[in-house]
């Protein structure tokens, strides 16, 4: 049994903050800050580190002490989507959720907006059209379930969905049976290259990518790894080698996803541009 989790909040403000395990890398409290501090909203925002069998009761714990709203990150998306008496359309799609909304009662909304930050990203940051595009997307895992709808939603054509272990990726395709999932194993052989390329496996920040085919990436294909920084590079390299004519890490996403969550939060939408920019400043680091 783990001891009870005690969140630093200051009475009088808004208190909000990401979970996770391991969380000691992660930038959402710069990025929630940097919005707060850009709209002037009196709000704190810290990182926590719970163990592996602690998110219920930390969550229970967190409404019992007063926060406002919680982004949750790996390994706890699918407890925090189970633990929300209500969960927005898009957590059901997704079976997951990375931001909690705390109502005055203390209701707990789930909902999950890494989705809308990938599409963000490739809209609005790097200037993709979606519409009638055909789409790779590598993985089969949380952050692809959240991003299947979304993507058809901004209109694309066709996804092909490959995984190491194929059977998830068949089982993650039927559970979108009205739109145009292909699934199959790493290895499937391409018919033709895709406008987008989006790495969605973990295995980047091993160093390692995911074997698929040159063949899937052409002279126009945009090809996206969602672990941004060094973790991208293997992706990232290969596919520059492969010919591709951009390539885009996921640290906009980290950022679009993080201001959909404040929009949902505070009501008033932060502008990205700025903080990504800093953000990859600080990083030294040019993916894109
Ligand atoms: P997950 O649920 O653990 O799924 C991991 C996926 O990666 C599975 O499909 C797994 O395949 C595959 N995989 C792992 N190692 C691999 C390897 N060496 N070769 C090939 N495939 C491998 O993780 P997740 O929540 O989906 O997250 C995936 C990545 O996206 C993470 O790195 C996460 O940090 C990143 N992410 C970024 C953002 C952002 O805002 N930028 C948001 C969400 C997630 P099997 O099914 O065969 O095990």
């Amino acid at each position: 049994m783990s001891e009870p989790v005690c969140f630093p909040i200051t009475p009088g403000i808004d208190f909000y903050c990401v979970v996770g395990n391991p969380i000691a890398h992660s930038l959402s409290p710069t990025i929630h800050r940097a919005f707060a501090a850009q709209l002037g909203e009196r709000m704190e925002y810290v990182r926590v580190e719970l163990p592996p069998d602690g998110f219920t009761e930390a969550l229970k714990a967190f409404v019992a002490q007063g926060g406002r709203g919680m982004n949750v990150t790996v390994p706890f998306k699918e407890q925090a989507f189970a633990a929300c008496a209500e969960r927005s359309p898009r957590a059901r799609l997704a079976r997951a959720a990375n931001t909690i909304i705390v109502e005055p009662g203390g209701l707990c909304r789930a909902d999950n907006t890494d989705g809308e930050g990938l599409v963000q990203d490739l809209k609005q940051n790097l200037g993709v059209r979606l519409e009638q595009r055909d789409v790779l997307l590598i993985g089969a895992g949380g952050a692809a379930r959240g991003v299947i709808g979304p993507l058809f939603e901004a209109g694309i054509r066709h996804l092909t969905l490959l995984n190491r272990t194929a059977a998830r990726a068949t089982a993650l395709a039927a559970d979108f049976p009205d739109h145009a999932v292909t699934p199959g194993p790493l290895d499937l052989s391409p018919d033709h290259p895709c406008d987008v390329v989006i790495n969605a496996t973990a295995g980047g920040l091993d160093g390692q990518r995911p074997d698929i085919a040159p063949g899937w990436v052409g002279p126009d294909s945009l090809c996206y790894d969602m672990v941004y920084g060094a973790g991208a590079a293997s992706f990232l390299d290969w596919a520059r080698a492969c010919g591709a004519a951009r390539c885009a890490d996921g640290l906009g996403m980290l950022v679009e996803q993080a201001a959909a969550a404040f929009r949902i939060w505070r009501g008033s939408a932060p502008e990205t541009a700025p903080v990504l920019a800093q953000l990859r400043a600080r990083m030294g680091d040019m993916a894109r």
